[in-house]
């Protein structure tokens, strides 16, 4: 395969994307040559695709995510016909990533895709799945137990929100699901959800920082006044995740629900988490923590001259699910 089809992102002003035929020399020289099966669209993805910011040159293939076939690798951890899965470092912001029918990636960022995932279900699950999955690990690794009462999940029909919903359902939790879709109350039970509420509830915009306590724990890939809202009703002990900004960057608290209430605000990051929980976080995904619904209910398939309506999508929270690319 000496030439490919990618998607490729030109920074000029406005932001320019097309599909392109490129050649193998013009990826880096050194890693793992994969022949991408699947890509996914994340919340990331939409910002670089729409508007080239973090993107750190260009012409740059985008697309945080990939999974695929080894072809070749100059490391010998990997060797041809491997079935591997690539997220986060670089990839896509500052490394040719995954809208692209081949990547090449430094050994030292591609994970071996577990037994008990294909390579599709790995890109259903990606970036939002790994950091659905890392945010319910850390909560348990800080004592939140089913018996506890109901965890919330914010922004809960989005990629880490859908996901963390029915990973959590799964494993017993009593799940309240906030989201901004009066559509999607369905869908949110349908993955496991017991109540659903309106995000409106989730906002704190009197800036106090306590409040009634209700959540035995949180899933916050939304931020700001949620992030805020959130900090002041969790229960004694409590803690909750935050992964995102969909909502918001500012968070304004006190001290108060943290001297007084032992609460923890844990940061969620799945770019520069190390390999060795990274790929615990995988075996994980492929097993108990492995969603029941994947293909029925949280997923979409689209092609590469697709993804610029999907990165707007995405960007104005239109979006319900994963959404998957095929290569
Ligand atoms: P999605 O777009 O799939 O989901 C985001 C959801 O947030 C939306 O579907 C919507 O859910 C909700 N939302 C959107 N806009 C607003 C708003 N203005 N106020 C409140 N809620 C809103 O994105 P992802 O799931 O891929 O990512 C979610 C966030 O997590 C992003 O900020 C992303 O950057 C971040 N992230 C961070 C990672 C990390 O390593 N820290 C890794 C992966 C993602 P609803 O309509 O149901 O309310």
């Amino acid at each position: 395969m000496k030439t490919f089809k990618a998607f490729v992102l030109h920074n000029t002003d406005p932001v320019k994307t097309s599909i392109e035929e490129w050649g193998v020399d013009q990826l880096s020289t050194d890693g793992v040559l994969i022949k991408i099966a699947y890509s996914s669209v994340n919340y990331k993805d939409g910002i670089v695709g729409h508007s080239g910011m973090l993107a750190e040159w260009t012409p740059l293939i985008p697309g945080i995510d990939l999974a695929g076939t080894v072809l070749e690798s100059t490391d010998s951890r990997f060797k041809e016909g491997d079935e591997v899965i690539a997220t986060s470092y670089q990839i896509g912001t500052g490394h040719h990533g995954g809208f692209s029918e081949l990547a090449r990636i430094p050994a030292d960022w591609v994970v071996q895709k577990p037994d008990g995932l294909s390579l599709r279900e790995s890109m259903i699950l990606g970036t939002a799945g790994f950091t659905a999955a890392l945010s319910i690990l850390q909560l348990e690794k800080n004592g939140l137990t089913p018996e506890q009462g109901p965890v919330l999940v914010a922004g809960a029909s989005g990629g880490v929100g859908s996901l963390s919903v029915n990973m959590l359902a799964n494993r017993g939790y009593e799940v309240t699901a906030g989201t901004g879709k009066e559509q999607e109350h369905d869908y949110l039970k349908s993955l496991g959800a017991t109540n659903v509420i309106h995000r409106d509830e989730l906002i704190d915009e009197e800036g106090k920082s306590t409040r009634s306590t209700r959540w035995a724990g949180a899933i916050d890939p939304v931020g700001g006044k949620t992030t805020q809202y959130i900090i002041s009703t969790l229960s004694y002990g409590a803690s909750v995740a935050t992964s995102g900004l969909a909502g918001g960057l500012d968070v304004s608290t006190d001290v108060r629900p943290f001297i007084g209430r032992g609460i923890n605000w844990l940061g969620i990051d799945s770019v520069r988490c190390p390999m060795s929980i990274r790929q615990q976080v995988w075996e994980h995904l492929a097993s108990d923590l492995k969603p029941t619904s994947l293909e029925a209910e949280l997923s979409q398939e689209i092609t590469l001259e697709q993804l610029p309506t999907t990165f707007a999508d995405i960007l104005e929270g239109k979006v319900k699910g994963r959404i998957i690319v095929k290569l």
